[in-house]
């Protein structure tokens, strides 16, 4: 793994948009698919444990950080190709906001739905991130996956099952590159769209806060875990510096030292509170890593 770019003892907690966690032993930063093969390659020899970080938006790592080496696609895995048929090709790190954008600039319309989401496109992929009726399922053709022996295999969408906030995979690995369809669209109206759209973001969940947005799945039925949480009497509660924010409830927010172990007491505290008050258990949607008492 001499030519990809590697660090030691990395903090978590600069690489996850609610600011916590512990240290990681080691993250490499893979600049293309073979690179990212490499470390595959090289950590199944060593016998080491690998995460894929995206964003790090949808994840909580615990105070005792996590071991074994993180790919992080975000650093330098971005690249974006538009062909002339229209189609697009993204590595796993680009960021949505930027895929749409480059989308607008190129008068293709489809994710505007999704430019607010602060995640990379393989994080979204994994998760089958979705807002405003889009799912990003919708929108794909194939993804690229590379498989524990670093094998990299192309996947149709259609051999995908893309479910809620969820999407299985025939194989298993880390999302390299994927492959996108848009429709066609003029610039002034995807962009237009698209302010609308995180316009009426901005109005209903808390912005420019440290957050990992919804902190449980919305279950089966009308109400959405936000409300029952809310109902619950959860809105605004703490453990420590983790908060549910006042503005949504389900989104927990970090207001200066919040660490993993307050978050995870105040996430046992509201899903708690629903149970008994409703007999609904919420189930988290933010993945966790490493190891947690609570
Ligand atoms: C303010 C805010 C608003 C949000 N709004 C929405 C929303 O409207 N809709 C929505 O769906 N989500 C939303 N989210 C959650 C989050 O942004 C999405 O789940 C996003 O898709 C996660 O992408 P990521 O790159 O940050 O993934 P990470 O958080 O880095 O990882 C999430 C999971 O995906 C895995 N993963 C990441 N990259 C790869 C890869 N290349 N290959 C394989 N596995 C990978 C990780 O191992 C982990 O299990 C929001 C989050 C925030 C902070």
């Amino acid at each position: 793994m001499r030519s990809v770019e590697v660090s030691f003892h990395v903090k978590m907690r600069d690489y996850t948009t609610i600011g916590i966690g512990g240290a990681a032993d080691r993250m490499a930063f893979p600049r293309s698919p073979a690179e990212v093969r490499e470390v595959l390659t090289a950590e199944r020899r060593a016998g080491r444990t690998v995460h894929f970080l995206g964003a790090g938006s949808n994840l909580l790592v615990s105070d005792g950080g996590v071991a074994g080496t993180v790919i992080c696609t975000k650093k330098h895995l971005s690249k974006v190709v538009f062909l002339s048929d229209g189609s697009v090709v993204a590595e796993a790190g680009v960021m949505l906001p930027r895929l749409a954008v480059l989308c607008a600039l190129s008068g293709l319309s489809g994710m505007e739905p999704l430019s607010g989401i602060p995640g990379t496109a393989g994080g979204a992929l994994t998760m089958n991130a979705g807002a405003f009726g889009r799912r990003i399922g919708e929108l794909t053709e194939w993804v690229e996956v590379a498989d524990g022996a670093g094998e990299i295999l192309r996947i149709e969408a259609r051999a995908i099952r893309f479910g809620y906030r969820e999407a299985e995979y025939p194989v298993r690995g880390v999302v390299v590159r994927a492959g996108f369809r848009f429709a066609g669209g003029t610039r002034e109206a995807v962009f237009g769209q698209m302010r609308q759209l995180n316009e009426k973001r901005r109005a209903k969940q808390p912005w420019g806060e440290k957050t990992f947005g919804s902190t449980f799945r919305n279950p089966a039925g009308a109400e959405g875990a936000g409300a029952l949480l809310e109902r619950a009497g959860m809105k605004g509660r703490c453990e420590g510096d983790a908060c549910f924010s006042e503005k949504h409830a389900n989104f927990l927010v970090n207001r200066g030292r919040a660490t993993a172990a307050d978050v995870r007491r105040l996430m046992a505290r509201g899903r708690d509170a629903v149970v008994v008050l409703t007999g609904v258990l919420l189930v988290p949607e933010v993945k966790m890593w490493g190891d947690f008492d609570v």
